[in-house]
């Protein structure tokens, strides 16, 4: 546009046309490191593909007709993923470009005026955004002090609000454990609307709701390959009542899988001891840093079911930065949430680099 001949500047038009809230906002911050660092801050899986599998996967991908589209509907790469994870044949199954696009194509399906979108809080970040995004009403559950759910607090939110969607992260993030199946149970139960328990953290933890999709017309399951040594593909699934998946599919970007991606989902899961080895060290590892990190005079350790383990120190903020200074990357959970304070998440790496992180700590805590 030009004003008097004047062309106007966008940051005039961004203030008159951006909404405010989005305005406000900054853009998700990912933290910066380099190679030669220990990154624990994003929950990966520390280990590489083994060599057959790598082996199977470049020669999928060389067969990839790049100057194509997709295939829209994502067969091949379902039928793979059915039989690989086990999903219930007669439930519905919907393919996300990671489960953060399966959030959002869920939130942006029920956000009519009024809609609300509710889950406990602590919890993934991005229940939240994607409501604000979709100019939909977040209400938030506070947590109890030792990350149960108040399961009476929700329940009497789900009674006041009607929410179209509950958000249940099953283990939760950022603080790593299970909520109880009865209370989960009740929730779903209580709820008018669809439930959704977010199972990204599905391989690290000893329960899942996926086989009771069939019984639950109001469950959708969310899983990702992400946490299991595949995050750079980028693949989340949903799997619910066919009803529920039809509405959801019409949110979708119709090409939202790429093909490489497909590609590749076929040629990773091909076989899966690997996925289940990988996790089980993970698991082992995570059993000696919690224990480890007990005995570190000053660090308090919140019972995990996940890739990560969450610990409350005496100052984070100065663990944080001495790790920092050391090279070691995690998460800083201070001023997240009240719940949170002098909180700090770490990622279960390999053996070598839990080492690391333990002896800086060792160093760092109790404030020397
Ligand atoms: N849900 C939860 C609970 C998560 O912690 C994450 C990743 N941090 C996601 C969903 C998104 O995972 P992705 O988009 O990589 O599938």
């Amino acid at each position: 546009m030009t004003d008097g001949g004047r062309a106007v500047p966008a940051e005039e038009t961004v203030a008159r046309v951006v909404r405010p809230e989005i305005r406000a906002l900054s853009a998700y911050a990912v933290a910066k490191s380099g190679p030669a660092w220990v990154k624990l801050d994003a929950m990966e899986n520390p280990y590489p593909l083994p060599d057959t599998v790598k082996a199977r996967l470049s020669a999928a991908l060389a067969r990839v007709a790049i100057n194509r589209y997709p295939d829209a509907s994502g067969e091949g790469a379902k039928r793979v993923l059915r039989s690989a994870v086990g999903i219930p044949e007669d439930a519905g199954l919907l393919l996300g470009n990671g489960s953060d696009e399966l959030i959002q194509i869920i939130v942006s399906a029920v956000a009519r005026p009024g809609a609300v979108v509710l889950a406990p809080e602590p919890s993934f970040v991005m229940y939240r955004m994607d409501a604000l995004y979709a100019s939909t009403r977040f209400v938030g559950v506070p947590l109890n002090q030792d990350f149960s759910l108040d399961r009476d607090a929700i329940l009497a939110a789900v009674e006041r609000e009607s929410p179209a969607v509950i958000f249940l992260a099953y283990p939760n993030n950022p603080t790593g454990n299970l909520f109880a199946d009865a209370d989960l149970e009740a929730i779903i139960e209580a709820s008018p609307g669809l439930v959704v328990i977010d199972e990204a953290y599905y391989a690290f933890a000893d329960a899942s709701f996926l086989a009771r999709v069939p019984e639950r017309p109001n469950l959708l399951v969310l899983r990702t390959l992400s946490k299991v040594g595949m995050a750079g593909i980028r693949l989340g699934y949903a799997v619910a009542a066919p009803a529920w998946i039809a509405e959801l599919n019409k949110v979708r970007q119709p090409y939202n899988v790429n093909a490489l991606t497909q590609a590749a989902i076929e040629a990773l899961l091909f076989e899966t001891a690997w996925i289940a080895e990988q996790a089980a060290a993970i698991r082992a590892e995570r059993t000696r840093l919690e224990s480890a990190l007990a005995r570190l005079p000053g660090v308090h350790v919140y019972p995990t079911q996940t890739n990560f383990v969450l610990v409350r120190v005496t100052d984070s903020n100065r663990v944080f930065d001495g790790l920092k200074t050391r090279r070691i990357l995690i998460k800083n959970l201070n001023g997240w949430h009240p719940l949170l304070a002098n909180c700090l998440r770490m990622t279960v790496g390999k053996p070598e680099e839990n080492d690391l992180l333990l002896a800086a700590l060792a160093e760092l805590e109790p404030s020397k």
